[in-house]
């Protein structure tokens, strides 16, 4: 059955990354793309990142009148959103063509390797190195437990990170969410097909996977979104990496529980022009690709110790590149 979708309900959301901690950045970056109209920004749920993320929406929201929803990205246990990249410097080969360096979209690496702040885990670096030198590690900027950190952030609404196989762990968020008390507007389920550690999964036990969150989530009575990761934090920026994360929501979207479906993990500007229009999810997420085309006007801000808000001229083009980037989102 194709679901008839409402233009109101059509909805866009700015991934800055579970592990990103470039303050800087995430702050013209929600300036950026609050004036270019999205309606939630997913940030890290550490207090400093979420008042980056409210600087950055708070210059937008004068000038541009859109008010984004805050949405911060928790997990029920180790989760690929959750990292790092690392190499040792000293064991790279002096002629090396740094590979590595080129494919980073946030320029986190030089001669001394990889600057954790600036690194959010895209893992796009990680099989660029002919020598292997490159691995990930967990890293959850959150040292606090989830019932503190609700209320210190209050969010607007919450990411859960689930994996199929986690259903006792998802059930113990769930239940801290509901005795925190905290008045959230949405609840996002991110659970995608993980092929590199399970190679057995399919798309009946993601749908599975979803049912029975959906079982858990039911009694709180808080609207629901169902993020279908394609390919979670592959940090493939090619184009056809949507067509993964197409066919997934082809293959369960209509069979997903009651709630919002949106679409996340290797969406691109490419995405909107594999689906077909007359079925056309809720709403879409994007992340890497988002940030790629604005790294390049934030680095030079910020090597002159600024945010980009601080040149005019360079912030409007930055604005007019996010809304060119949303059109087919926002014109659907
Ligand atoms: S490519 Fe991605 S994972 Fe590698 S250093 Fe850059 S941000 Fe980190
Ligand atoms: S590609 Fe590998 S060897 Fe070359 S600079 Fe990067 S980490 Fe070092």
């Amino acid at each position: 059955m194709i679901k008839t979708k409402n233009k109101k309900d059509k909805w866009i959301k700015l991934i800055c990354g579970a592990s990103n901690e470039d303050i800087v950045a995430i702050e013209d970056l929600c300036a950026i793309y609050t004036a270019a109209g999205v309606d939630y920004i997913d940030v890290a749920a550490e207090e400093s990142i979420v008042n980056a993320a409210k600087k950055g929406i708070e210059w937008a929201k004068a000038g541009f009148k859109n008010s984004p929803g805050l949405m911060i990205s928790i997990s029920d246990g180790k989760d690929i959103h959750f990292r790092k990249a690392k190499f040792d410097p000293l064991k790279c080969p002096p002629h090396c063509p740094r590979p590595c360096e080129k494919v980073c979209p946030t320029f986190a690496i030089d001669n001394y390797g990889i600057k954790e702040s600036k690194c959010y885990g895209c893992g796009r670096c990680l099989n660029s190195c002919p020598l292997n030198l490159i691995s990930e590690y967990e890293y959850n900027l959150s040292k606090d437990d989830l019932a503190s950190t609700l209320h210190k952030i209050k969010p607007d609404a919450v990411e859960i990170h689930t994996d199929i196989n986690r259903i006792d762990s998802f059930r113990k968020v769930v239940s801290t969410l509901k005795s925190s008390e905290t008045k959230l507007k949405k609840i996002s389920i991110s659970c995608g097909l993980n092929q590199s550690v399970n190679n057995s999964q399919g798309p009946e036990d993601l749908l599975k996977a979803i049912w029975e969150r959906y079982e858990i989530l039911n009694e709180l009575n808080i609207p629901l979104i169902w993020q279908l990761d394609g390919r979670p934090m592959s940090g493939d920026l090619a184009p056809a990496t949507s067509r993964d994360t197409v066919k997934l929501f082809e293959r369960i979207g209509s069979d997903l529980p009651p709630g919002l479906i949106q679409l996340a993990g290797g969406t691109n500007e490419k995405t909107h022009e594999f689906l077909k229009s007359n079925n056309l999810p809720d709403g879409i997420a994007f992340g890497s690709s988002a940030r790629k085309i604005m790294q390049p006007l934030i680095e030079f801000a910020h090597k002159n110790n600024k945010r980009l808000y601080d040149y005019p001229e360079r912030m409007a083009l930055a604005i007019k590149k996010a809304q060119k980037f949303l059109e087919p989102w926002k014109m659907s």
